[in-house]
């Protein structure tokens, strides 16, 4: 997060000696006081550790930050620090704020300040989890050989400088997110002076000096008659403390009190009248807004008008030199370096990033959802992507007619557990970690495939922002056409915000993971391809292969769905797949379709390079492909190539219903190679046997990919619905479709 201006409140409890539980209610207070922030004082004789007690509040509060204060000493290593505090930020979902300062000079703590600056570098690094290799770092204090780094925290926890020695005034200005300070009556000049050095610092440094905001600790008496600072009435306390934030640049004032009256006077009668006053009395820019540390400013990519980024989307905006931008440049399996990431949570928000978007017509425009795409286009490379991960809502619109709406920044597993307590359940693809958005644009082949279509078969409406920035929806009574040409190829004629489904009655389904001998790899591909074909709709079957290992037989893994919860229908229907070979391994499991899909962990997007794949429609496992596959399988030019059962319900659709159209195919297949040459070459001998293509699969950029996976009559279509709907060609990310050409249009 980067720093704003607005005035917050916090408390400095003094924990108590004998019952650190009073503490903690006192947090619980000051959180229902208002209060934005807690932090703990050092307490002579104090029976809990500072840290610890910390944690105990973050896991008894909702909302109230939590200022951590750390006196670095030699002995504590900043390493286990980081992992502490990125812990406790990831627990307390982004409340941390770490306040980092030296101990008394000893003898074994001889270079003090130094001590406070190299854990600061350290513990950075260790949050770095975007950089390259393990931490390595040689100080005069502290020294680390190699640690592995994260993890990281949830938010871009500010990292403070407490002290008033020049060394770390400088070196707050020089390298803190804040300095933490202690304000009384006679301390103000000793203030004062600190603040400036430290905007000079800041300055002579290339940042902005309101990038180290001043947080000040003070203590005070409420009393009837005026006595000096912070003694006397509430008026007489924003008198006193107003000038702190106007004329010095207080962002936070941190109110020491032991006491729950005080606490409770200076939240009713104290703060909000200094938030009222402040917010009058504070320049506009001041109050709101986000300012950017000049550390990401410096990363910013050319081409760019980053101070142009609307309002509304000033928080959704995510720069090269940003804490969350290590999570957002890079989707599964690609990586990128973006110049700008807009996240987006509303239509508003979609709507004002396309608009952002369209004035750098020059530059690649991304549109991302769970970021799982094979080809990897959801980034780029010193583009704008906008990304749709947090509009992910599903909500059962009408349960009669099992009218499910789900955002496009949903994923699959997600999917899977929110339809699983209505008993329903809709087809989706064979990884939960798989998002939405793309998958419910191009098509969904997965385990129910068979019995129970494509995903964009139970398709019966979209929410559309255009390229020219119009909202509409599209179904089979609006919007016929563009209905027509999202259920296959929407990736080029819009950002879909929102899809609505028909999903089905599903109950426990029999999931099979079976271990096959294919030493006669041809054989088995044919006596498998027949096999399936053969098999009624309930059953959906998947193949996996890779390049044998030295000494091993070719092994085949068999992913099967029966939809079926009766285990005599499931072993009746898997038998015939366990007869092609031997058997080496089995599993049959009688679960729920969503316990099947539950098979992502958390989200990962450190996707790296290039992918390389390639994909091909069939409609029969022939002989001839059969001896084709087995040999581009042992050539060892692809190191996953994998078979999936399609037709079925599939095929039950007519080829021009939807822009999928390759409807008559039984199988669909993808090769992941290393190397795009040795594999397009290798792809040549299959080629011939496919009839299309899945882009879904693909990552071939050449344009006769187009041609492969939508037919003439199809193309031809989308061309006039893309010169329609997208004549700049604003969507050409993603295997864009050309506009026809005038000629070709009157012709
Ligand atoms: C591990 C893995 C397993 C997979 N398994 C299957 C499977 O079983 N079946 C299957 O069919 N596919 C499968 N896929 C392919 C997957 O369906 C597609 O790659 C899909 O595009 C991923 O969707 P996403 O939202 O995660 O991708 P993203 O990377 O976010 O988007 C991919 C592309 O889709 C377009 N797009 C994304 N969101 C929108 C939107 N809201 N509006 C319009 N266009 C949009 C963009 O062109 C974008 O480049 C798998 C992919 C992976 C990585």
């Amino acid at each position: 997060m980067s720093p704003t201006r607005k005035v917050t409140f916090g408390l400095a409890l003094t924990p108590s000696a004998t019952h650190p539980e009073h503490t903690i209610a006192q947090a619980q207070l000051g959180e229902r006081s208002g209060f934005d922030l807690v932090t703990l004082l050092r307490a002579p004789g104090q029976v809990v550790d500072g840290w610890t007690l910390l944690s105990w509040i973050a896991g008894s509060t909702e909302r109230i930050g939590l200022l951590g204060q750390l006196a670095c000493l030699p002995s504590e290593m900043p390493t286990v620090t980081a992992g502490a505090a990125a812990s406790l930020d990831l627990l307390s979902q982004g409340r941390l704020t770490l306040a980092i300062t030296s101990d008394e000079p000893s003898d074994d703590n001889q270079h003090p300040v130094e001590g406070v600056e190299e854990t600061l570098d350290i513990i950075r690094r260790m949050w770095a989890i975007g950089e390259p290799g393990t931490v390595r770092y040689t100080g005069n204090v502290h020294r680390v050989d190699g640690a592995q780094r994260g993890p990281a925290p949830a938010h871009d926890v500010p990292l403070l400088i407490t002290g008033d020695s020049p060394e770390l005034l400088r070196l707050a200005g020089e390298k803190s997110d804040g300095w933490l300070s202690e304000i009384n009556g006679s301390s103000l000049d000793r203030f004062i002076a600190g603040s400036t050095l430290i905007g000079h610092t800041a300055v002579a440094n290339g940042r902005d000096p309101r990038e180290v905001p001043k947080i000040v600790t003070i203590r005070g008496t409420f009393a009837d008659t005026r006595g000096g600072f912070l003694h006397g009435r509430s008026a007489d306390w924003v008198d006193d403390l107003l000038p702190l934030i106007v004329d010095h640049g207080v962002t936070t004032l941190l109110l020491a009190t032991e006491e729950n009256a005080v606490l409770q006077q200076f939240a009713e009668e104290v703060a909000p009248r200094l938030r009222d006053a402040a917010s009058s009395l504070l320049p506009a820019q001041t109050r709101t807004g986000r300012l950017r540390k000049s550390t990401a400013i410096a990363q910013r990519r050319s081409g760019i008008r980053y101070d142009d980024v609307p309002d509304l989307l000033v928080d959704s905006a995510i720069e090269p030199g940003d804490f969350d931008f290590p999570r957002v440049k890079s989707t599964y399996l690609r990586g990128g370096s973006p110049g700008l990431v807009l996240r987006t949570r509303t239509v508003d928000e979609v709507v004002a990033a396309l608009g952002f978007a369209r004035e750098h017509p020059h530059l690649p425009l991304s549109i991302r959802s769970g970021g799982h795409g094979i080809s990897g286009r959801s980034t780029n490379d010193g583009g704008i992507v906008i990304n749709l991960s947090l509009m992910n809502r599903i909500d059962v619109l009408d349960e009669a007619t099992r009218r499910v709406r789900i955002e496009p920044g949903a994923r699959w597993m997600d999917v899977a557990a929110a339809l699983q307590p209505y008993g329903w359940a809709l087809t989706s693809g064979d990884y939960g970690g798989v998002g939405v958005g793309g998958l419910a644009t191009a098509g969904g082949i997965g385990f129910l495939g068979r019995g129970h279509g494509l995903t964009i078969d139970h398709l019966r409406a979209v929410d559309m922002v255009l390229a020219d920035g119009s909202r509409v929806r599209a179904s089979d009574t609006e919007n016929t056409e563009l209905f027509w040409a999202v259920r296959g190829a929407g990736a080029n004629f819009g950002i879909v915000t929102a899809f609505e489904f028909e999903v089905d009655e599903v109950g426990d389904v029999g999931w099979a993971q079976l271990g096959l001998d294919a030493t006669d790899t041809a054989e088995f591909l044919e006596k498998w391809g027949h096999t399936s074909e053969a098999a009624p709709r309930d059953t959906t079957s998947f193949l996996i292969m890779g390049p044998p290992r030295h000494g091993q037989p070719a092994l085949a893994q068999l992913m099967a769905m029966v939809d079926s919860a009766n285990p005599d229908t499931i072993i009746e229907r898997l038998q015939p797949f366990a007869n092609i070979s031997p058997l080496y391994s089995q599993s049959v499991q009688l679960m729920p379709y969503a316990a099947v899909m539950a098979n992502a962990q958390g989200e990962s997007n450190g996707g790296q390079g290039e992918p390389v794949t390639r994909s091909g429609l069939l409609d029969h496992i022939t002989p001839e492909f059969a001896a084709a596959a087995a040999r581009l399988i042992s050539s060892g030019t692809v190191y996953f190539f994998q078979i999936r059962a399609v037709g079925g319900a599939i095929s039950d659709i007519d080829a021009d219903a939807t822009a999928y159209a390759h409807r008559s195919a039984n199988f669909s297949v993808v090769a992941f190679g290393s190397h795009r040459q040795r594999l397009d070459a290798a792809w040549e001998e299959l080629y011939p046997f496919f009839t299309g293509a899945y882009l879904s699969f693909e990552t071939d950029p050449r344009p006769e990919r187009l041609t492969d996976a939508f037919p003439p009559a199809t193309l031809a279509r989308l061309r006039e619905v893309k010169a329609r709907l997208d004549p700049d060609s604003v969507f050409r990310d993603n295997f864009p479709i050309s506009i026809p050409t005038l000629t070709e249009a009157t012709s």
